[in-house]
């Protein structure tokens, strides 16, 4: 498909120099608001970054064309250290200099998607309407699309580019995540002195855990311990103890049992040693999945074939803006863009899979709705 990939190249590379870390998307909303608005879009935004303490807000944009509305989205913040990036390109691949992430998460996205809308406007390719969602604050928590206002939007499927393996991968489930974080309060007590008077906040805190079930649970089910916070006097029985953990699932049954099981084993601990506890479980974002032969997949998946790449299905272990999405009531599944070694200073995309991306758009917005 005709993309230019020479302009496409010069973008992305733009884009990657635009320091967005998380809450700090501001110079990077205005570049993209201004890229949309020259290529004809209607574009509006939100409140979401005063909601969250950032700088940026989430950008939305609408191309006139046939029929119901396509979404397509992608994230603008990266993760840290993403300030000051420069790109090296070197035989077809990207990478940062080595003191940085890259920012192909998930700014091949945005390229991709700007080279897409670029190339069916500039050469007049009849195309279906499309919508555009561009987000602040995916990165840890997903709290930009948390706050967006997805009912300015009239589209009621899409597809979020934001997953590492060649184009061509199609992610039709994603977990639920769910944190904990528990609070164990003892009796401290001088431990030289008078140790029975004290209850260990430590000692319960660990009984629950070692009581628990953790790390692989099933196929699609995961729970870790991340924090234990207690410290103290070797001579002062512990009266404190922060413990956060967090469980992910595919399936949100076993997403709740699980939770569930972590909450059981810090209150039988805590009964068992005379220590109080203060639980808090918060759902981060709940899961997704669908069927190969979901119409939706099917659609991406013949944008696939139609751009020579064989569609592969996969179940991802972690969540994006697609699970709050398909929540709030627009269906989406997530693709891969090609980004590789992601949240680390090697992180690299091809020049290949950058131009798959804007072709995987393009094929998805031609894919116009039978008369
Ligand atoms: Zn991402």
């Amino acid at each position: 498909m005709m993309i230019d990939s020479e302009r496409l190249l010069k973008t992305f590379l733009e884009y990657v120099t635009i320091d967005s870390e998380t809450l700090s998307e501001l110079e990077m909303a205005l570049r993209l608001t201004s890229d949309l608005a020259a290529i004809g879009c209607e574009v509006w935004r939100d409140n979401a970054g005063a909601a969250i303490g950032s700088n940026g807000y989430n950008i939305y944009a609408k191309l006139a064309g046939v029929g119901e509305p396509f979404l397509f989205s992608a994230h603008m913040d990266t993760v840290k250290p993403g300030n000051g990036v420069k790109p090296i390109v070197r035989d077809g691949v990207i990478t940062s200099s080595g003191d940085t992430v890259l920012g192909s998460d998930d700014k091949s996205g945005l390229a991709g998607i700007i080279e897409a809308l670029r190339t069916v406007t500039e050469k007049k390719i009849p195309h279906r309407a499309a919508e555009i969602i561009f987000t602040i604050a995916e990165e840890g928590g997903l709290n930009g699309v948390k706050n967006a206002d997805l009912s300015s939007l009239i589209s009621k499927e899409g597809v979020v580019l934001d997953c590492v393996a060649d184009v061509g991968s199609i992610i039709i489930s994603a977990p639920g995540q769910a944190r904990l974080t528990a609070v164990i309060t003892g009796r401290s007590s001088h431990a030289g002195a008078e140790p029975e008077k004290g209850v260990s906040a430590i000692q319960a805190a660990c009984d629950g855990i070692s009581a628990m079930k953790l790390l692989r649970i099933d196929a699609e089910t995961t729970a870790n311990i991340g924090t234990f916070k207690s410290e103290f006097a070797t001579n002062i029985v512990p009266e404190k103890a922060l413990v956060i953990g967090e469980a992910r699932s595919r399936n949100d049954g076993k997403l709740n049992a699980q939770i569930g099981h972590m909450k059981k084993c810090f209150e039988d601990a805590c009964l068992k040693y005379g220590a109080t506890l203060e639980l808090q479980v918060d759902t981060q974002y709940l899961s997704y999945s669908f069927e190969q032969d979901d119409q939706l997949v099917r659609k991406i998946s013949d944008a696939c074939r139609k751009i020579g790449q064989k569609p592969v299905f996969e179940a991802s272990g972690g969540g994006s803006d697609a699970n709050i999405m398909n929540r709030k009531g627009i269906k989406t599944v997530v693709v891969s863009t090609g980004m590789d070694k992601v949240h680390t200073t090697s992180e690299r995309i091809t020049v290949k899979n950058l131009e798959d991306t804007a072709r995987l758009c393009i094929a998805l917005m031609t894919d116009l709705p039978a008369q």
